[in-house]
């Protein structure tokens, strides 16, 4: 390997929005994401809303105009 030509590897901390967080080996040295292996309805076994941005809330609000 050529030195100097090769980004900085370093251990980086990913941080979910359920407060999990996982170390990895990373260029990057914070990653934030909305969805880990800990909080996914897949791995969890339950049902569980991931609403961060408000979406659901705003279609249930379109929605019940519909209904009136
Ligand atoms: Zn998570």
């Amino acid at each position: 390997m050529k030195k100097d030509i090769h980004p900085k590897y370093a251990t980086a901390t990913i941080s979910c929005a359920c407060g999990n967080s996982i170390e990895v080996g990373s260029t990057k040295s914070d990653i934030k994401i909305d969805i880990c292996s800990k909080c996914h309805p897949f791995f969890t076994g339950k049902q569980k809303l991931v609403d961060t941005a408000g979406r659901i809330e705003r279609f249930r609000k379109k929605y019940e105009k519909y209904q009136k």
